[in-house]
């Protein structure tokens, strides 16, 4: 049976007819939003009532109250430091009933670090079946705005990342490697609009060149069938355009002659693509007559010609590539489905191919419960002086269009009014849910591709690496960075002004200053060093020396700007043109990594 669909689509393509699994999905949605206040009341209740005896819920004395005014009054806002003890002995293997009453399953490594390492996310067996019913909710969304997604496939580059045990023997992994190796990926029942050229067998090899490899095999295979090209976030996609670039040949050589490079040793996708490949040398000469001639621009639309968007998320940090994006694609529609994070999947993007500067996700009232602190930037952490007292925590349904927030859950695994750390601003309603920009994310200074650095990271590894300086007797008196993205994959760029006692005998060289390049990166987080050593999807860091006086100047420029001579301090951080122009003018040398630092799937102990 057709129906109408129920979600306003003004702004967009639709409404338009859709079919009867859409038709429920798009129900939900507007059950959902329709009565958000009260079903987050009841997740509320449902949540505490079923952890009543947790040893976290007994402690703060909430004797079985599931209501609000109970549970606001009686139990604290927390970060993942303030529940490090509890996640500890999770991790060591105390199986107690500390944060859930249903056994914890795993724990999810967020990109999020405490302490250098990825936060661990404390998760239990049915939170699966919530994220799926979310990814259940994408596709009768975009249905509604492109028709005809039923009569093709998705080129999807879709990766699992190694995975480690705690010491009391939990898997802890990444989301996504916890979802893409569960059944409810793998096993998957036939859906037309979820075809995706990538097998199994090649998103779960845990090699990244040989999944890769395979993924882009079998999408250049199907090339005619690809209706979409994806990746979670955009640096994923790029880094994907860039595999093409370095390797076409050999996939074009592949293609022709119905065999699989030998780099690709992995059995399963040998058994699974030897289905698949005959060869081809009609494909493989069109593949090789785009790639060869030098001219990556529009290459997207050139290989996959039906190609009607690109599913990647560009909103926050990943905004910084829609420009990349936009050259390889021929300026795609660009759609962010969806806002989710280890700690829980939070909701959606009802209208998914508005513009990126447009996206607004629907927080699904069903997920957790939500609760959102009034976000001011003069709290902000960085402020020295003694804030005041946070205001009171706002409910989902009574957040305010146009106010700033950040984001506190509470979920169904057992995190308590927890502070995720994404700051949202309320752009309006879907019925009385709200929606929301993602701001950013609170205390990120530098980010590539999953990784997050924030300035104490930062300063502590400049520290660290001008120690290689003291014999030179030279220091570094200022500094700065910013997030190079103009190549693929893009790097971190440390710009350094030097006091040199002794230019003459001890001006520091390249040797030495390599050396410091490869210090900054060892001190990086854990999550930036998987990135480098595994992932390859961060570039060698480099330092750039400007001339002496150079930060003077940026001051001038500031204050010529209108900032306060006073209050001025050292971006430490920079992005803007005009600065990044004066900055990179004042160059006298630059130097790289020149090797990876040391990384390793294992936590320390
Ligand atoms: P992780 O815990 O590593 O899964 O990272 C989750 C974080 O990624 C979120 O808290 C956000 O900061 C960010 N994130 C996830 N989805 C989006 C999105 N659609 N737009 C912007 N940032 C996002």
């Amino acid at each position: 049976m057709a129906i109408e669909s129920p979600i306003s689509s003004s702004g967009g393509v639709g409404p338009r007819t859709c079919d009867e699994k859409d038709a429920k999905a798009l129900e939900f949605i507007q059950e959902m939003t329709k009565n958000a206040d009260s079903v987050q009341e009841k997740v509320l209740a449902e949540i505490l009532s079923r952890n009543a005896k947790t040893e976290y819920l007994e402690r703060y004395k909430l004797d079985g109250a599931t209501d609000r005014n109970n549970f606001k009054s009686k139990i604290p806002v927390i970060t993942y430091e303030d529940l490090q003890p509890e996640i500890q002995r999770i991790a060591n293997g105390d199986r107690s009933a500390i944060l859930s009453a249903h056994p914890i399953s795993e724990f999810l490594t967020s990109s999020g670090t405490s302490a250098g390492e990825r936060k661990l996310m404390p998760t239990i067996q049915e939170e699966l079946d919530r994220r799926q019913l979310l990814y259940s909710l994408l596709m009768p969304v975009m249905n509604l705005y492109v028709p005809g997604l039923d009569k093709g496939k998705g080129l999807y580059f879709l990766f699992v990342k190694s995975e480690t045990k705690t010491p009391g023997g939990l898997l802890a992994r990444p989301v996504l490697t916890s979802y893409y190796k569960s059944d409810h990926f793998k096993t998957r029942p036939y859906d037309p609009y979820m075809v995706y050229t990538s097998p199994n067998e090649a998103i779960l090899c845990p090699d990244s060149f040989q999944s890769m490899y395979a993924q882009m095999l079998c999408g250049l295979y199907h090339q005619k069938e690809v209706l979409r090209v994806g990746a979670v976030f955009a640096s994923g996609l790029l880094r994907a355009i860039r595999f093409l670039q370095l390797h076409w040949e050999q996939l074009a050589k592949d293609i022709s002659t119905g065999t699989l490079n030998p780099k690709v040793i992995d059995p399963s996708i040998r058994q699974c693509l030897s289905q698949l490949l005959k060869p081809n040398p009609q494909l493989a000469t069109f593949i090789s007559t785009e790639c060869s001639g030098g001219q990556w621009e529009g290459i997207i639309p050139r290989i996959w010609p039906n190609t009607k968007y690109l599913d990647v998320i560009v909103t926050g940090a990943m905004a910084q590539y829609i420009p990349t994006l936009d050259y390889y694609s021929g300026g795609l529609p660009l759609a962010c489905t969806m806002y989710a994070s280890s700690e829980c999947y939070f909701g959606l993007n009802l209208k998914p191919m508005c513009k990126p500067s447009e996206v607004s996700y629907t927080i699904m009232p069903n997920m957790a419960y939500f609760e959102f602190l009034p976000h001011h930037r003069s709290f902000s952490a960085t402020d020295s002086s003694s804030p005041p007292a946070p205001p009171p925590l706002v409910d989902l349904a009574d957040v305010e269009v146009g106010k700033e927030y950040e984001l506190v859950i509470t979920t169904y695994a057992g995190l308590c009014r927890y502070r995720v750390g994404d700051i949202l601003r309320v752009t309006g309603f879907h019925n009385s849910a709200p929606q929301f920009h993602f701001v950013r994310r609170k205390n990120v200074l530098l980010s590539i591709d999953s990784d997050k650095t924030d300035e104490a990271e930062l300063q502590n590894a400049v520290e660290n690496a001008s120690q290689l300086l003291e014999e030179l007797e030279t220091s570094v008196v200022e500094y700065t960075s910013y997030a190079d993205t103009n190549s693929i994959p893009g790097h971190y760029v440390i710009y350094w002004e030097l006091l040199v006692k002794d230019p003459i005998t001890k001006h520091p060289g390249d040797y030495v200053l390599t050396q410091c390049c490869l210090a900054m990166e060892e001190c990086l987080n854990s999550v930036y060093r998987q990135c480098r050593v595994a992932d390859n999807s961060i570039g060698p860091l480099e330092i750039r020396i400007v001339k002496s006086g150079t930060f003077e100047e940026l001051m001038d420029y500031a204050i010529s700007r209108g900032a306060s001579i006073n209050q001025y301090k050292v971006p430490r951080c920079v992005n803007f043109t005009p600065i990044m122009e004066l900055l990179d003018s004042r160059v006298v040398s630059s130097h790289f990594s020149p090797t990876c630092p040391h990384w390793t799937p294992n936590r320390p102990n």
